[in-house]
């Protein structure tokens, strides 16, 4: 089974490109404002949402293991 991710977005420097919810759009929607929220962290594999965190362009986006607390990403 997937381990727990736990997922936040940094609101003051996330820039509202949508990078992170083409590559995991069931993990993060872009609200009202154009700034990311995580709304589902077991909507997308590790793998995709790691690779959405590493795509943002301002590093807005840090992953960790809900459990350990490990940072996964940055
Ligand atoms: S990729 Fe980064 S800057 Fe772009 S919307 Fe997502 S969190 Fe914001």
């Amino acid at each position: 089974m997937a381990r727990k991710l736990r997922i936040s977005v940094d609101h003051n420097v996330c820039v509202g490109n949508s990078m992170c919810e083409t590559l995991a759009p069931k993990v993060f929607v872009l609200n009202d404002d154009r700034q990311s929220e995580a709304v589902n962290p077991d909507g997308d594999t590790e793998e995709n949402i790691l690779e959405a965190a590493e795509n943002c362009p301002v590093s807005a986006i840090k992953v960790v293991d809900a459990e350990t607390g490990e940072t996964l990403f940055p």
